[in-house]
């Protein structure tokens, strides 16, 4: 990825002049989220921003598994740790009567 780019100057994707405070390229489109590579559909920058997809982070954080499946597998989590619970008390029991 280019260094950050800050406006005014020569866009690092396309080459056309930036004017002082612009968004984003006149030309190409290229902003400050995409990192001014040229491609605004590409999120490249790590750092959260107004546009941050909680959905697609999550998809991503979990491997490439679609959130669904991660959530299923939560879920199976969870039963284990409540018939564990409900084991131990059945074991329990006895003691506290
Ligand atoms: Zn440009």
């Amino acid at each position: 990825m280019s260094a950050r780019f800050k406006p005014p100057g020569q866009c690092p994707a396309c080459g056309e002049w930036v004017r002082r405070g612009a968004a984003a390229c006149d030309d190409c489109g290229a902003c400050e989220k995409s990192g001014w590579s040229g491609n605004t559909d590409a999120d490249g920058l790590d750092l959260p921003d107004d546009e941050f997809d909680y959905a697609d982070f999550v998809a991503r954080e979990f491997g490439g598994k679609s959130s669904k499946q991660a959530l299923t597998s939560n879920v199976w989590w969870w039963v284990a740790l409540v018939l564990l619970i409900v084991l131990v008390g059945a074991a329990l029991l006895p003691v506290f009567r």
